[in-house]
């Protein structure tokens, strides 16, 4: 969660990036850190920590700039829906999900129970967000967030992210060599920010600590609070896909703009599914993520508290979907808007080994398509006379298969 925040126009970003490593090399970065945390040392107080807590924890930081890169890219904003989706609600998470879901049943039902949430949507987030405690990041959290706190265009948030760590390092319900995360600080199994584990992270296995790195059950108990206190309604859906009649007017399309069902009913929107939409009086946006040719759906209270947990419907709707097929659902009735649709992890890996057969240095297996991957997909794109765009599709995987290099 919270790449939300971060996603203002691209270029101008780029420009104060710039901008911020040219100063960054006129001061020498580490004069310029320690500056930065000698004022920081003196808010600290005010925010709870004192100045013997800040100076035994902050003993020997150093910026790490590499963190800054990432500050302007958010694969929610910048992937086409369908390669977002295609990677996490594939059948390999759905089967990953399950197994999770059999494996802490217990703990998954007191935390669902305790704060009146639906289980497998915590399931879901904990997938998406970690990869059910896979991939947790590796970056130690304070230097992170030290350097964000006093380089780049989002430093005053930053530092209270900075001043949360030192006070949750300070409480002693996580060792501060256990304490890495995202470059941005997220961490743990669902990926909190250090203000909202103060804020919302609850102890769910009874240790007497909070901690969502080494305990499974306080990681879904604290999800669980999380989805609470966004005002989760039980029982409630988060919305399902529909399918529109011809000549639908889409401009009422948007999640904010809530009518009532009925509204929707009467002027032709059927449930993809064949169900009747219930004559019900719950209020449900139109989300087009992809425009009024690709899928629609109808979204209501319930996918606004997902979206809380990171403010992209891109993402509400990865961790909805997912929730459905926990549950048994199908994928998508109406197919994305593209003759090139996304690939699975599991395709990714296979193409991977595709171009790895043909020469290329792709390194790892592992289906994150890095510079590399795309610098060989671009290339055979090319080769094979399509689109050369660096992008892993269905097209290139299909292309690939076909041709073998033994053949060539
Ligand atoms: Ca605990």
């Amino acid at each position: 969660m919270m790449r939300r925040l971060l996603k203002k126009c691209y270029i101008a970003s780029q420009l104060a990036l710039l901008t911020t490593i040219a100063a960054a090399q006129q001061t020498p970065p580490n004069e310029r850190f320690s500056s930065c945390l000698a004022a920081l040392r003196s808010d600290a107080a005010s925010r709870g920590v004192s100045a013997t807590v800040f100076d035994r924890l902050t003993r020997g930081l150093s910026p790490d700039l590499s963190v800054l890169e990432f500050l302007d890219y958010q694969p929610e904003f910048r992937t086409p829906i369908w390669d977002y989706l295609a990677g996490l609600v594939d059948d390999e998470r759905v089967a990953d999900a399950l197994a999770m879901r059999e494996k802490w049943s217990a703990a998954l039902a007191t935390a669902a129970d305790r704060y009146q949430v639906d289980s497998d949507t915590i399931v879901a987030v904990w997938g998406v967000e970690s990869n059910f405690g896979r991939n947790f990041g590796k970056r130690p959290l304070l230097t992170s967030l030290g350097t964000l706190a006093c380089f780049g265009r989002r430093q005053a948030y930053f530092r209270g992210e900075f001043l949360s760590t030192l006070k949750i390092l300070d409480s002693g319900d996580i060792a501060p060599e256990r304490l890495v995360g995202s470059w941005a600080g997220a961490f743990g199994h669902t990926q909190f920010m250090p203000s909202t584990f103060l804020r919302l992270a609850v102890d769910g296995d009874g240790d007497g600590k909070r901690d969502l790195i080494d305990s499974v059950p306080d990681a879904l108990a604290s999800t669980a609070h999380f989805l609470q206190r966004g005002g989760w309604r039980k029982g409630e859906p988060w919305g399902y896909e529909v399918l529109l009649p011809p000549g639908f007017d889409s401009s009422v399309a948007g999640r904010g703009n809530k009518r009532p069902l009925a509204h929707w009913s009467a002027r032709g929107v059927r449930r993809a599914d064949g169900q009747a939409i219930g004559p019900s009086d719950a209020a449900a946006g139109l989300l087009l993520p992809a425009g009024a040719r690709g899928p629609a759906f109808l979204v209501f209270r319930n996918f606004d508290v997902i979206y809380g947990y990171n403010a992209a419907e891109s993402y509400a709707l990865a961790i909805a979907h997912l929730a459905d097929r926990i549950k048994g659902g199908k994928p998508f009735v109406t197919p994305w808007p593209t003759d090139d649709p996304g690939l699975s992890r599991r395709e990714r890996r296979e193409l991977q080994s595709l171009l790895a057969a043909r020469g290329y240095p792709i390194g790892e297996i592992d289906g994150m398509i890095g510079a590399n991957s795309r610098q060989a997909i671009q290339s055979e794109q090319k080769r094979l006379g399509l689109a050369a765009n660096g992008r892993a599709g269905q097209k290139l995987l299909v292309a690939l298969r076909a041709d073998s290099p033994t053949g060539k």
